[in-house]
């Protein structure tokens, strides 16, 4: 494994690691923190759409990660991608920024429908008493419904690589075990495949923290450089990698 990649996975098809370095990104990455700082927004085009604002980031635990991609598209013009960690203030596509790996609105409709239904059965188990025999089972329903939505959710993610192949995350996953939840909604991944969509190659890649990060040992560092994520990324970067040194050798 390549310590220094700022975004690596092992490939189970190739039998090896594929990494991603750094590169320019880190010029355009502090463009980006300029841009975010001076105009204390994420609306490129000076809209005034006040879930866009930065400010939330600062509420304490509020920061968020963000990513920048530089990549050449087909005539060897560089090209800079961006793009935020999961949701920005309950949005999930903001124009200008890459968008997430599942269709928005069916993603939020799967999860509002088993929200209703989980809080119809939690509005049943407060009205039973414990001694009730339904109650047991409507618990049981209600840890059920929690369980699979997951999985159901994963179903709508869709992930390209440099081959120009897609799979399903549960295909591209690369380790044994569940797929955690967070699992493709970090820069990464959003940025790889907006890039492959593109037909671009990535050149380099950057992620940073921007906002509080909160306390204690997880805390992340206001403006602070991390490698893609280890327990959400990297089992999913070695697909999404794949293919990219035979592009980046094409003349
Ligand atoms: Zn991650
Ligand atoms: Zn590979």
């Amino acid at each position: 494994m390549k310590k220094e990649a700022a975004a690596s996975g092992w490939c189970r098809r190739c039998r090896r690691w594929h990494s991603l370095d750094h590169g320019d990104s880190l010029v355009q990455a502090r463009r980006l923190i300029e841009c975010l700082r001076q105009m204390g927004t994420l609306a490129g085009d000076g809209a005034m759409d006040a879930r866009l604002a930065t400010d939330y980031l600062f509420a304490a635990d509020g920061g968020k990660m963000f990513g920048v991609l530089v990549a050449a598209d087909s005539q060897g013009r560089e090209v800079t991608l961006q793009a935020f960690s999961g949701q920005y203030n309950g949005l999930f596509a903001v124009p200008g920024w890459s968008p997430p790996l599942f269709p928005a609105e069916e993603y939020q409709r799967l999860a509002a429908e088993a929200d209703v239904r989980i809080k119809s059965l939690e509005a049943q188990i407060t009205s039973l008493t414990a001694s009730d025999s339904r109650r047991a089972s409507l618990a049981e329903e209600r840890r059920a419904l929690s369980r699979a939505l997951m999985p159901r959710l994963h179903g709508l993610y869709q992930l390209q690589n440099m081959r120009g192949e897609t799979a399903s995350i549960f295909d591209a996953w690369a380790r044994p075990g569940g797929i955690p939840t967070g699992a493709g909604d970090c820069c990464a991944p959003k940025l790889l495949c907006q890039a492959a969509r593109q037909g671009l190659t990535p050149l380099g890649i950057c992620e940073f923290f921007f906002g509080d990060g909160g306390q204690g040992i997880e805390a992340r560092r206001h403006l602070g450089i991390y490698a893609a994520c280890a327990a959400k990324c990297q089992p999913l970067l070695g697909f999404l990698l794949c293919g990219l040194d035979a592009a980046k050798a094409r003349p």
